[in-house]
């Protein structure tokens, strides 16, 4: 695979276009056109030498897309092509405050929830800080129609674990709130990871004020464990203490991802659970409706149990939401599209 250019940041940008010969403020006219999500192909006023030898070197399109599906409530998802042929997948979410993308960051995952369909074939490899801004810039020109931003959000949320490729993801953090960049907002993006201890502490220094999301999706350490592995290693009282550590070091607060499974992890006793576990805390309960993955047997709560489940988090003191669902009618997301495509199918 050749080089991603989208991994550089401005100052290596810089010193890139000098040691290919070329005068300093072509810099700009690269990282800019790179930021539009252009193609090297496509950025106007670079000669055709230099062209030559970009494209020589670095990847014309990180992640390509080669199938949309639309929502009719507006959600589109994505899958992506990578220059290996590696293929991931994406959503954007359109709210009223803005539109909000969530990306992958590795192919596969080795994480092994129970629930996901990321997972099923396990890692099959990181992905680099450009491949993950570059899904960003081509969704991002998609929607900008004259605006700066057709992005205004990012969430880390797609297939696999942000924290279990730490070095990329936090390059790729720094590259896309850059002020030469996108420049968008540490604030408005969110970090999903299903509790690497080290790693969230190591998260807090970095002086990225990202909104950290953990997934929970149950009460105790045991049953943490029947559908995430990743509990035996990390237990529930040190990853609410590494979420205290995040919030004293960046003002922020925390949230919790909790996926209802019938039978699995939303009795009365579990709310009572969460209610002792969470309340007096600064965070947020985000729950979810399962996407049911026809590869594993578990159920999705109904919608009027969910909402008890909500009510009982709210009367414990909790603040809480059950998520909205959308975008259903074009399959789900989790890995699903993807594993749907490789299959064959549509999904
Ligand atoms: N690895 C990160 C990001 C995962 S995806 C993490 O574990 O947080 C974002 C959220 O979707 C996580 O909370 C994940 O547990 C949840 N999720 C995965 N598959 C799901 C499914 N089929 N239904 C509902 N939520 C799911």
């Amino acid at each position: 695979m050749k080089d991603i250019l989208q991994d550089l940041s401005y100052s290596q940008t810089e010193e890139l276009v000098l040691t290919l010969g070329e005068k300093k403020f072509r810099a700009k006219q690269l990282f800019d056109g790179i930021n539009k999500g252009r193609r090297i192909s496509e950025i106007p006023g670079l000669s055709a030498e230099f062209r030559a030898k970009l494209t020589e070197r670095f990847e014309d399109c990180p992640a390509e897309i080669v199938r949309t599906y639309k929502s009719a409530d507006g959600t589109e998802k994505y899958l992506f092509r990578l220059a290996d042929g590696n293929i991931i997948e994406g959503v954007l979410m359109k709210y009223k405050y803005g539109n909000t993308q969530c990306v992958s960051t590795q192919v596969g995952c080795r994480m092994g929830c129970k629930f996901c369909a990321s997972t099923l074939n396990g890692r099959i490899r990181d992905l680099t800080a450009g491949e993950i801004l570059s899904q960003v810039l081509v969704v991002n020109a998609l929607h900008a129609e004259g605006k700066i931003r057709g992005v205004t959000n990012i969430v880390l949320m797609g297939s696999g674990e942000p924290l279990d490729n730490y070095d990329n993801v936090v390059k790729f953090l720094k590259n896309v709130t850059a002020a030469e960049g996108l420049n968008i907002s540490a604030r408005n993006i969110s970090l999903s990871t299903c509790g690497l201890v080290e790693r969230m502490y190591d998260l807090a220094e970095e002086g990225l004020p990202v909104n950290l999301t953990v997934s929970l999706h149950n009460t105790t350490d045991e049953e943490r464990a029947r559908t995430m592995p990743i509990a035996k290693r990390y237990k529930i009282k040190d990853i609410l203490d590494a979420c205290t550590n995040y919030f004293e070091k960046t003002g922020r607060r925390y949230i919790f991802e909790y996926s209802l499974i019938e039978g699995e992890n939303c009795d009365a006793r579990h709310a009572e659970e969460l209610v002792r576990l969470l309340k007096g805390r600064p965070c947020h309960v985000n729950l979810i409706r399962l996407n049911e993955v026809k590869e594993r047997n578990l159920k999705a709560l109904g919608d009027k149990q969910a909402y008890r489940f909500l009510g009982l988090l709210e009367k414990g003191g909790l603040s809480a939401t059950l998520r909205r669902q959308i975008g259903s009618d074009i399959g789900g997301a989790c890995g699903q599209l993807r594993a749907g495509y490789l299959e064959g199918g549509e999904n």
